[in-house]
């Protein structure tokens, strides 16, 4: 029944202690600040209450709730872990929660981190000490006037020499170099905003202090202000898709395959889930009792990992299979029975429902003719018909309907998906779905699709398809992304 004041560290996971790692590994309950690295939430037990009280502007969970639920948890008996980003006592709120555990009479270690006020600079190249240039470091919140951190001041701070670090100081970094120049601190001296550091998405600006106002970069970010800010040690290399926002449209359920690699390097991923794949009307009875009879087709012909997913997952024992033969419309399909240790027999080339139908062979004399189509709703019947044309007895069964998602597409979205650099599409429907909802203003500069009936879908719909992935699967359609932009 301790509290741990953990520091995660300024963003790089590996920037834990290794006291917060062990500490971590035994919590009960994980009460977390938004900066933390999530890959550290990952070092908690299977089981553990993981609750995140994160504070965005605006939406504050109160600092005296966060105090009560520490307490609460603790005088239940289990092990707590407070973690918070970079150092817990510096601006962290860590001594008021430390008081508020000692007036509860809760027992509380305090593991100390990294903080981000010295290692973001770091991971930017500039010490924030430095023989000759700096012989002291004064770090500062840019929260000016705000009653809770008090008054600074800020003329003092010009006139005296030395680092300055400025941690949340972006809202107000007009009037802090104002004000520090009116201290008498000189218009040219070097300032380094890092934004994000430590992490695979760091993007740094260097500028002089009379240009500081003008730095556009996002949350969080810490300044650096003197003559340490001019050295320029690079070591760390970002993300290949540092500072670059890419759309994601596929469907919520299919989603993480796509965003964790794009995370990995250094994206920003703006979501528009464009569609939703659901049950067919059904219910997924016919596609149950399509599935159960496997063993008795030929051939199952797969359009789509959606197809693959829901069809193969109704399957108790893949040996039920034996030697039936798959098909894939084109390699993503492929790919998705791969995942699950199945290798089509027949991947169509060209990849689409005509290519499939002259890839397919003809059925031979007395044999099986059975085929099982699980196909979306409302498909084309360009492949059954085909297939029938050649003699195969089509079973075609909708194994799931995929629709638009109009509602989820708010201005605010829209803007951010406009201003992105790449918007990526996983198949013919996310991008009907997109051009629906967004229309082709609202498409980024580069369009990437995961593979050629994707992209096809995507130019016969007007656009300008500049990546298509040569590995058709989420990892191919990343590594495109980020051949194209880098
Ligand atoms: N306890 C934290 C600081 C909390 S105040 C620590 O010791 O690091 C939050 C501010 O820290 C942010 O507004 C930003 O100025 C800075 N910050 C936190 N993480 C950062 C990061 N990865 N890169 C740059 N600045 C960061």
């Amino acid at each position: 029944m301790t509290v741990f004041l953990v520091g995660a560290g300024p963003g790089h996971p590996g920037l834990i202690t290794r006291r917060g790692a062990e500490v971590l590994a035994r919590a009960d309950v994980v009460v977390h600040d938004r900066l933390v690295p999530v890959e550290l939430l990952a070092l908690a037990p299977p089981g553990s209450l993981i609750v995140d009280v994160g504070k965005r502007p605006g939406e504050d969970r109160r600092q005296e709730e966060i105090n009560a639920l520490l307490v609460e948890h603790a005088m239940a008996g289990r092990t707590v872990v407070r973690l918070k980003g970079g150092d817990p006592f510096v601006f962290g709120r860590g001594g008021e929660e430390a008081m508020a555990l000692t007036a509860a009479g809760v027992l509380f270690e305090v593991v100390p981190g990294v903080t981000a006020a010295f290692a973001a600079p770091a991971y930017a190249g500039v010490p924030v000490t430095h023989r000759g240039l700096a012989s002291s470091v004064t770090v500062v919140t840019g929260r000016v006037g705000e009653e809770e951190t008090g008054s600074v001041d800020w003329e003092s701070l010009g006139r005296a020499g030395g680092t300055l670090v400025v941690l949340m100081g972006m809202a107000k970094r007009a009037d802090i170099a104002r004000r520090l120049r009116g201290g008498g601190r000189p218009a040219d001296t070097p300032v380094l905003v890092v934004e994000q550091g430590a992490t695979s998405r760091q993007r740094s600006v260097r500028c002089r202090l009379d240009e500081l106002h003008a730095v556009e970069l996002g949350a969080p970010a810490t300044i650096v202000i003197g003559e340490v800010a001019r050295l320029d040690m690079q070591w760390f290399v970002p993300g290949p898709l540092a500072g670059r926002t890419v759309v994601v449209t596929r469907a919520a359920e299919r989603v993480g395959a796509l965003v964790e690699p794009l995370r990995a390097a250094g994206a920003q991923v703006v979501h528009l889930p464009v569609v939703q794949t659901v049950d067919p009307e059904d219910g997924g009875t016919a596609l149950s009792e399509a599935v159960a009879r496997a063993p008795a087709f030929s051939w199952v012909v797969f359009t789509s990992a959606t197809a693959v997913d829901r069809a193969l997952s109704l399957l108790p024992d893949l040996r039920a299979l034996g030697t039936v033969r798959l098909a894939a419309v084109g390699p993503a399909t492929a790919q998705s029975l791969r995942e699950r240790q199945l290798v089509a027999d027949l991947v169509a080339e060209p990849a689409s429902a005509e290519g499939l139908v002259s890839c397919m062979p003809q059925p031979s004399e007395g044999a099986n003719v059975s085929v099982l189509y699980p196909r979306a709703a409302g498909a084309s019947p360009v492949l059954a018909d085909g297939l029938r044309a050649k003699g195969w007895k089509v079973e075609d069964v909708v194994a799931y309907r995929t629709v638009a998602l109009p509602a989820v597409a708010s201005r605010h979205l829209l803007d951010r998906v406009r201003a992105a650099d790449v918007i990526t599409f996983t198949s013919p429907s996310t991008v009907h779905a997109f051009l629906e909802v967004g229309g082709s203003a609202a498409v980024p500069p580069l369009v990437a699709c995961i593979g050629p009936v994707t992209a096809e879908a995507a130019r016969r719909a007007g656009l300008h398809v500049d990546v298509v992935a040569d590995e058709h699967s989420a990892e191919g359609l990343v590594a495109a992304v980020v051949t194209a932009l880098s």
